[in-house]
């Protein structure tokens, strides 16, 4: 056994010794190019779906369904952020990059687990109120010897990988609005490519090319059109036909907040397009119009930044429904003959083949239930609608399915060629969509023309029992040629990681439970399971050290589902955040330090003694205003403050303190006063204590039942 191991290490330095190459101990330095992203290497994973056509599909066998048993921890590096961890690592010539929450970086040695440098971009802590979806990162860019990162205060950031120093840095935002950066930039043909998000808030969304040496701009793409008559691009122009009323007044949405892939051959670049600002179409665009290009798949042409084509897969987007979610390219045979296709699963339910040369329409089925599309026009793609579905034209609550939060939302697919399967994080997740006839815009917080109070969670078991019972989650296995489901593993409620698949016939998933586990990818059956102690969310990676295959993955529960479902993101169980990065390999033998179970402490609100009118006022603005950090219902899912638990509910001074005049801004919770005034902010302090007070009732009825 000794022996053997003895004679693994030592192999891949004969290995180099033979080839003559040099570069010292870690082997010859990896040269990241278009060509390496393009077909990517064994040993590293350098861009954030590992190549450009983010398959996330590993030729890597080392670790297999034979011997994924034996996988271990081999070190673990604990975080200095406590909010979800969504991003893909990378990792080159045997070292890892991450980013974390708050947009910081680190780097380590895979071998010894030491950390090499860090970087923090010092995010002030109130860009988190522009954040729809926790303070996030979900990846890193790496080109020659720099690594790029987009901040969540909207900065595109160049980095020397060697040494964790910034080299330069672009704001790229309008940073007087709305605009916040989660997603991972790409680089292709030495143009940093950064999008963004807001369209909860106002903005218009765009992706932007940056010359990787300089920072310098190279051009900018909008997804929706600026006001009549100032279009000058063709596509816009089209686009203009498509928008009725004011709608530029407003932002239109359109945000590029994640996806994107490329494809070197056609040099064409796909871009996932955002959901409109207001959701609600009949404020956004009233009498309607498809709105393009919202919830979109668009083509550009790389290196100009001109429009290629478009295919729309919501016209008239009005229920968050975004195409903003993984789009993975690959080479499919389709009634005999190859085709150039590009895949996706985005929030709306349906699976889309669609030709990537051209955009035209393949196929397309839904891969969870949906209710608001009876299926999609077998010719063009284009969904047959339900037309109860139209909250905004009807004026009347919807109970949609999917919800805004997507029957998949921004956790990565991951592809195995081998098996001809896609497979999908996804979520069978409903929403009332009730029409808010009194919206009007506001400069801060949730803008969406829906009530948010009106649909709030009611202190009633029963329904909440049925909520969390219809909230759930599914690992599908899907064959993109037939469009249809091969397996699929139920989950015990959505918001579960992203995947990896690999060569060795397996396929990872972190999930909201607290496990990491590796399934065969043929049939999905378990064949290793890590506790983390704390929900995954983020996909994980694989590459070699020395010979050696290791996997890693960053731990910590967060993002949206984790801040506005209320009760719902308590659905599976492991809330807690414990922030790490977790590394594997055959034979580890680290373990994690014991934590102590999840207790719930008991609420102890002050008596609610607030007239019911002040108590409804205070729920209507903590459902447009506070419900999307804090949980709907007040209910906290985990990683922001449980305000039914707060110190400051029987303080009145206090709350105003922080609520009003922004106390604890460099926390992320910024003072509403802007848009609050104090009895407003006194209002939402009587909601809260009424809420606590209904749990607490709650609580002991069941305790003495
Ligand atoms: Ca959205």
């Amino acid at each position: 056994m000794r022996g053997l191991r003895f004679w693994a290490g030592l192999a891949p330095l004969a290995l180099l010794a033979a080839c003559g190459t040099s570069g010292g101990s870690s082997g010859s330095a990896v040269s990241v190019d278009g060509e390496t992203i393009a077909k990517g290497t064994d040993a590293d994973w350098l861009s954030y779906g590992r190549t450009y056509d983010e398959q996330r599909f590993s030729p890597l066998k080392q670790i297999n369904t034979e011997n994924a048993g034996q996988l271990g921890l081999a070190w673990f590096a604990d975080l200095d952020t406590a909010r979800g961890q969504e991003g893909t690592p990378l990792a080159i010539d045997g070292k890892l990059y991450i980013s974390t929450a708050w947009s910081k970086v680190k780097a380590y040695d895979v071998a010894s687990g030491k950390l090499l440098w860090e970087y923090d971009p010092k995010v002030p802590g109130d860009a988190a109120v522009k954040a729809c979806c926790d303070v996030v990162n979900r990846g890193l860019a790496a080109w020659g010897d720099k690594l790029f990162i987009g901040s969540l205060d909207g900065r595109l950031i160049a980095i020397d990988r060697a040494t964790g120093k910034e080299l330069w840095s672009v704001v790229t935002v309008d940073q007087t609005k709305n605009y916040t950066i989660t997603g991972a930039p790409r680089v292709v043909n030495g143009l940093v490519i950064i999008g963004n998000g807001g369209a909860e808030y106002g903005v218009r969304g765009y992706v932007t090319a940056y010359d990787a040496n300089t920072g310098k701009q190279a051009w900018r793409f909008y997804t929706v059109p600026d006001q009549p008559g100032k279009n000058t691009a063709e596509y816009l122009k089209k686009a203009e036909a498509t928008w009725k009323g004011d709608y530029w007044k407003l932002g239109g949405g359109g945000t590029v907040w994640d996806a994107m892939a490329y494809d070197p051959a056609l040099d064409l670049l796909y871009i996932g397009v955002g959901n409109g600002s207001p959701w609600n179409q009949a404020y956004r665009s009233p009498g309607g119009g498809d709105n393009l290009y919202l919830s979109s798949i668009v083509a550009i042409h790389a290196k100009t930044g001109e429009y290629a084509w478009h295919f729309q897969e919501t016209p008239g987007e009005t229920w968050d429904y975004t195409a903003t979610q993984h789009i993975m390219l690959a080479d499919l045979t389709i009634d005999g003959k190859p085709r150039k296709v590009l895949m996706h699963a985005p929030k709306n339910g349906f699976f889309y083949v669609i030709d990537r040369t051209n955009g035209q329409f393949i196929s397309g089925k839904n891969y969870v239930p949906v209710n608001w599309a009876t299926g999609l026009d077998p010719k063009t793609g284009r969904p047959i609608e339900n037309p109860q579905s139209r909250y905004d034209k009807t004026g009347k609550p919807w109970i949609g399915s999917p919800g805004p939060g997507g029957a998949h939302s921004w956790h990565p697919m991951a592809y195995d060629p081998a098996e001809g399967l896609v497979f999908i994080p996804a979520q069978i997740t409903a929403f009332p969509y009730i029409p808010d006839p009194k919206w009007k815009p506001a400069a801060m917080g949730f803008n969406t023309g829906a009530d948010f109070a009106a649909g709030s969670m009611p202190a009633d078991p029963k329904v909440r029992e049925a909520a969390l019972k219809s909230t759930t989650g599914a690992l599908v296995a899907w064959d993109p040629v037939a469009q249809k489901e091969r397996w699929r593993l139920d989950m015990k409620g959505p918001w579960n990681g992203g995947l990896l698949a690999t060569a060795g016939g397996l396929l990872f998933q972190g999930n909201a439970t607290g496990n990491f586990v590796a399934y065969a990818s043929k049939d999905g059956k378990p064949l290793w399971t890590f506790p983390a102690q704390t929900g995954i969310i983020a996909p994980p990676i694989t590459f070699t050290v020395k010979g050696e295959q290791y996997v890693a993955i960053l731990a910590g529960w967060g993002g949206s589902f984790a801040l506005s479902p209320g009760i719902v993101a308590l659905k599976s169980g492991a809330t807690r955040n414990v922030s790490r990065l977790l590394v594997f390999k055959l034979g580890g033998k680290a373990v994690l330090p014991a934590t102590q179970p999840i207790v719930e402490a008991p609420l102890n609100p002050p008596p609610a003694t607030a007239p019911a009118a002040v108590v409804a006022q205070g729920g209507q603005i903590f459902g447009r205003y506070c419900g999307v950090c804090h949980g709907d219902a007040a209910i906290s899912g985990g990683v922001t403050p449980d305000l039914r638990h707060s110190a400051a509910l029987g303080d009145a001074k206090t709350w105003q303190a922080i609520v009003h005049d922004g106390a604890l801004t460099a926390n992320g919770m910024v003072g509403w006063s802007k848009v609050l005034s104090p009895s407003d902010i006194d209002a939402v302090r009587a909601y809260v204590i009424k809420r606590a007070n209904e749990d607490k009732a709650l609580a002991q009825a069941k305790a003495t039942k």
